[in-house]
């Protein structure tokens, strides 16, 4: 266990420094960030399932949230209510966002600029990126660097090697996949989700880097709401064994995600309009290309990444195109002797928050309504359809293309952060605007998204938000 357990009487007997709601991402690099000396209380709503279990017999603890879908699209969510949340099933795939991710109101008139930038995080990321492991290499120029990664890049796929001979906007993708560090060292299986070995990043076998004399833990108890009083946060209403009880602290921060992040600060009374809404996921398409020097074998599950598509002006129109490179495509080709020289490209593009994509609270329980990605993520995405053929090697062609997949499994955009209090939930270090003592943190703050995986980013804003506690 990662710190001592409490029981619900022990919590509710005591006062507390602080209350953390959630034991992932967001929550644990919040605590990381902590001065020394505070009584912690980190409340989970679900159980510790320990990674052997998890393996065999596959429970997680999946949520299921009720929906009304009016897209023509299926859409789900994923959440996982355990220990570590959804850190036991994430791929592990840690980019940095673009530095123009945080400022495309600025740049290309869209959404809003984020009250953060690139290099306000920056040592924020090297710490995350520390903490978690990462490797990778060769993206310096995009995403700029003050030093090396802290593990060097995976090795690359022959598939790679041909993208990366051909223009210098493909690269390793950066991951938590170990590639040394005291995790075992990721051996390309490709079922991440899942890892057999333990090999990538996970709140649970990274514990040690989490650990705080202070701090406790209560497992299996829901935070309901967070209790406010003369517009402070004084404690959390929590629901355990069937019971209601209340729990008293000096601040409480919310790591529960954007979805139940949003439904505990509407049962905690907050009435801002924008509150809840926004939500919004990125949205994503795979190719498959074949061609003379393409085959697999690299050093992990997904080895490349493409950037030529993500960044400049068209991000004005529609949305810009991150690519993934697949070590194997899912199936081999059928000529003689080119069974490898194939490969397997995804095409993701950030989506836009809109007013009518929400969490709303109905029966006092989350329900998401959602009417479907906004046309600037659709955009992107057939434009990127078009434009993949004229940034790959003349000699590969594109043989087949999966439809849309329209969860890319990153909840995002519930309570924005920013600068105004009439627009925006919570200032640039998640501070609830008008509550003094409450922080909702996650990538519910992000006001405008990116097509690059969302973890990495979480992290480092949860830890800077962290660090600055008083
Ligand atoms: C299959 C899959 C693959 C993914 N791959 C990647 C990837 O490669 N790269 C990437 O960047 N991201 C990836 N993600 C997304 C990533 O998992 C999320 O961005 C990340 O987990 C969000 O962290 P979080 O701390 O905000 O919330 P979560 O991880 O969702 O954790 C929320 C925590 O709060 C707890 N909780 C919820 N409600 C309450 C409550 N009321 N009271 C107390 N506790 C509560 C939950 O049990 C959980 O522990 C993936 C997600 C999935 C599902
Ligand atoms: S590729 Fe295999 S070893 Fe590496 S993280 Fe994924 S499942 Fe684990």
């Amino acid at each position: 266990m990662m710190f001592p357990a409490v029981s619900i009487d022990d919590a509710a007997a005591r006062q507390w420094d602080m209350i953390i709601a959630g034991s992932s991402f967001s929550a644990m690099f919040f605590l990381r960030g902590l001065p020394p000396g505070l009584d912690v209380l980190v409340i989970e709503k679900g159980r510790h399932i320990p990674h052997g279990e998890q393996l065999e017999t596959g429970f997680r603890n999946l949520e299921d949230i009720p929906q009304d879908n009016s897209s023509d699209h299926e859409k789900d969510w994923v959440f996982h209510s355990l220990l570590g949340g959804n850190s036991n099933c994430w791929w592990a795939c840690s980019p940095r966002f673009h530095p123009n991710d945080f400022r495309m109101a600025t740049l290309y008139g869209i959404g809003d600029d984020w009250p953060v930038t690139y290099d306000d995080l920056l040592p924020f990321y090297e710490e995350v990126e520390q903490t978690m492991a990462v490797n990778g290499g060769g993206s310096d120029a995009v995403l700029p660097r003050r030093g090396p990664f802290p593990h060097p890049a995976h090795l690359p796929t022959r598939s790679d090697k041909k993208l990366r001979a051909h223009s210098d906007m493909w690269w390793a993708q950066p991951s938590a996949r170990a590639n040394g560090g005291n995790r075992a060292q990721c051996c390309a299986n490709g079922i991440c989700d899942r890892c057999p070995i333990d090999s990538k990043f996970t709140i649970l076998n990274t514990a040690d880097q989490f650990t705080y004399p202070g701090a406790h833990l209560l497992l299996e108890s829901e935070v309901r709401a967070t209790r406010i009083e003369a517009g402070r946060a004084t404690g959390v209403m929590v629901q355990a064994g069937g019971q209601d009880r209340e729990i008293s602290a000096s601040a409480v921060a919310l790591g529960a995600n954007a979805v139940f992040n949003a439904a505990i600060l509407m049962r905690s009374g907050l009435d801002h309009p924008d509150l809840g809404r926004g939500l919004n996921e990125q949205l994503a398409r795979s190719v498959v290309v074949d061609g003379p020097g393409l085959g697999y074998f690299g050093g992990t599950s997904i080895t490349g990444h493409g950037y030529a598509l993500y960044d400049g002006a068209h991000r004005t129109r529609h949305s810009g195109v991150l690519m993934e490179v697949f070590n194997a495509p899912a199936a081999l080709r059928t000529d003689p002797g080119k069974w490898t020289e194939r490969m397997r490209i995804k095409l993701i593009v950030e989506d836009l928050p809109q007013d009518e994509n929400r969490v709303v609270l109905d029966d006092d329980e989350p329900r998401i309504l959602w009417t479907g990605h906004h046309p600037y993520a659709w955009d992107g995405l057939d434009w990127g359809m078009r434009e993949i053929p004229n940034i790959l090697p003349d000699d590969l062609t594109m043989v087949a293309y999966s439809p849309p997949v329209t969860s890319e499994k990153h909840a995002m955009g519930t309570h924005r952060f920013g600068t105004d209090p009439a627009r925006h939930i919570t200032d640039d270090l998640h501070r609830v605007h008008g509550v003094s003592g409450l922080y909702a943190l996650g990538s519910g703050a992000f006001p405008t998204t990116s097509p690059a995986n969302p973890s990495l980013t979480i992290s480092a804003l949860a830890l800077r938000a962290g660090r600055a506690v008083t």
